[in-house]
C-alpha cells in the first residue's frame, strides 16, 4: 500500500542526505566536542561549521544560536530566563499559540505572579496586532510572544510589523518559528526580534534537536547548570550528529527554497480546488494561510465524523486532526476554538500539511479516501 504523508506539519521526512551526513558523523566523527584530543578538535569543528552554517542562513552570527534538545525546550528557556533573569512582569502572548508557549505562559504566572494578556484573534486566525499596540501602552517591562506561522491554521504573523511594535513599546520580542524556519526566508539583520525558536525536525532534519536565536546581550541566562557548553547557556555534551544534520537540513531547505515553494503552492492550489470541488461545502479555515498548510472543515455528519482519520489511516493516508471533536476521548483544538463558531466546531476539521516529497497522486488518494468514508 503506498503511504500517503500528509501531516508534514507534525514532522517531516528525513531528507536522504541529512541521513548520510548524519551516518558519516555517528560512524567516523564520534569524540567530545569538548575533548583536546584529535577525534575531539574534530568535533568541535563541525560543532561551530554547523553553528556557522545554520547562523548564515538567517543572517545571525553564530554566537546568537545557541543548540537545545527542541523547539520546546528553546521556547521554555527564553520565556523562563525572561521572567527569572531579565525581570519581566508581563507576557502578552495569543490563545493560538502552541502549547509549548501557551502552557510555559501560564506556568510563569502561576510561579511568579506575573500578568499575561493575551492579544485577540481575529475572525480569519491573524493576531489583532492594533490590540498589540494598545496592550503596550500598559507601561511594565514586557515579553511579547507570538508566533510566525500557526501549526494548525498556517496562519501567519507580520513579523516585521510586530517587531517594530515591540521596539516602539520597548518590549521584548520572542517568535516561535518553528513552523517557519527553513520554509521561508528570515533575515534577522532585517527584522530586529530578540529571540526565535526552530526544531530540525519540522525541516527535513532529526528529531531531538533545535535552536535558539539569542540576540546579542540579551542577559539571558541558562536553565540548567553543567559544563561550559555553549558558553555555558545550555550544558550537555552536545549531540553532534543531531545539530549537523539540522545545518545540513537546513542548508538544503534554503538552496531548494524557491523551487520547493512554488511546488508545494502548486500543490496547494491544487488541493483547494479539489475539495471545492468534490466537498462544495468544506470551509478553509484561516486566510491568507502559509504554503503548506491547509486546515478544512468537512460538512460530515456525525456519525461519520469519528471515523475520518481512522478511515484514512487505513488507507495509507497520514492527515492531523484540525478540530478533535471526531473523537469523545480528546478536546477540541484550542486554535480552532478561537476562531469557529460552536456549530463549526462540531464538525470536523483536518490539517493538511504538504511537502516538497508530495505529489498530486497523494492529494487525488486523499480526495477519494474522503469521498469513500
Ligand atoms: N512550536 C510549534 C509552532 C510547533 O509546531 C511545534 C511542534 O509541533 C513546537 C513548537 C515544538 O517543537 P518540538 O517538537 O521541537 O519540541
Amino acid at each position: 500500500m503506498k503511504k500517503v504523508y500528509l501531516d508534514n506539519a507534525s514532522t517531516t521526512a528525513l531528507h536522504p542526505e541529512v541521513i548520510l551526513e548524519m551516518t558519516k558523523i555517528l560512524t567516523e566523527d564520534y569524540g567530545n566536542p569538548s575533548s583536546t584530543h584529535s577525534l575531539g578538535r574534530n568535533a568541535k569543528s563541525i560543532l561551530e561549521l554547523s553553528r556557522k552554517s545554520i547562523a548564515k542562513q538567517i543572517n545571525a552570527s553564530a554566537a546568537e544560536i545557541i543548540f537545545t534538545s527542541c523547539g520546546t525546550e528553546a521556547n521554555n528557556w527564553i520565556m523562563r530566563s525572561a521572567v527569572k533573569d531579565l525581570k519581566v512582569t508581563r507576557i502578552i502572548t495569543s490563545k493560538i499559540e502552541h502549547h509549548a508557549v501557551l502552557h510555559t505562559a501560564l506556568a510563569l504566572q502561576n510561579e511568579y505572579a506575573i500578568q499575561v494578556d493575551f492579544v485577540k484573534i481575529k475572525p480569519n486566525g491573524e493576531v489583532d496586532l492594533t490590540h498589540l499596540v494598545e496592550l503596550l501602552s500598559e507601561e511594565r517591562k514586557t515579553l511579547v510572544s507570538l508566533m510566525h506561522v500557526n501549526n494548525e491554521t498556517g496562519t501567519i504573523l507580520d513579523l516585521d510589523r510586530a517587531t517594530q511594535i515591540c521596539m516602539e513599546n520597548h518590549a521584548l520580542f520572542h517568535s516561535d518559528t518553528v513552523q517557519s524556519i527553513g520554509k521561508t526566508k528570515i533575515d534577522l539583520q532585517h527584522t530586529l526580534i530578540d529571540f526565535v525558536v526552530a526544531s530540525a525536525h519540522k525541516f527535513h532534519g532529526p528529531k531531538g534537536v533545535g535552536f535558539a536565536f539569542v540576540r546579542k546581550n540579551s542577559g539571558l541566562q541558562p536553565l540548567f547548570f553543567g559544563g561550559e557548553q555553549e558558553k555555558g547557556q545550555r550544558p550537555g555534551t552536545e549531540a553532534l550528529h543531531q545539530i549537523a544534520g539540522m545545518a545540513k537540513a537546513l542548508e538544503l531547505s534554503y538552496t531548494n527554497l524557491d523551487k520547493d515553494r512554488n511546488y508545494i503552492s502548486d500543490l496547494k492550489r491544487y488541493l483547494l480546488q479539489r475539495l471545492k470541488a468534490d466537498f462544495p461545502n468544506s470551509k478553509i479555515n484561516g486566510e491568507n494561510t502559509f504554503y503548506n498548510i491547509v486546515n478544512v472543515t468537512l460538512p460530515f455528519t456525525a456519525d461519520k465524523t469519528s471515523m475520518i482519520v481512522f478511515s484514512l489511516d487505513m488507507k495509507g493516508i497520514a492527515v492531523s486532526r484540525g478540530s478533535a471533536c471526531q473523537s469523545g476521548s480528546i478536546r477540541p483544538s484550542h486554535v480552532l476554538a478561537e476562531i469557529l463558531s460552536q456549530e463549526d466546531l462540531k464538525k470536523p476539521s483536518l490539517r493538511i500539511s504538504l511537502s516538497h516529497f508530495n505529489t498530486k497522486e497523494d492529494i487525488d488518494l486523499l480526495i477519494e479516501g474522503l469521498k469513500a468514508i
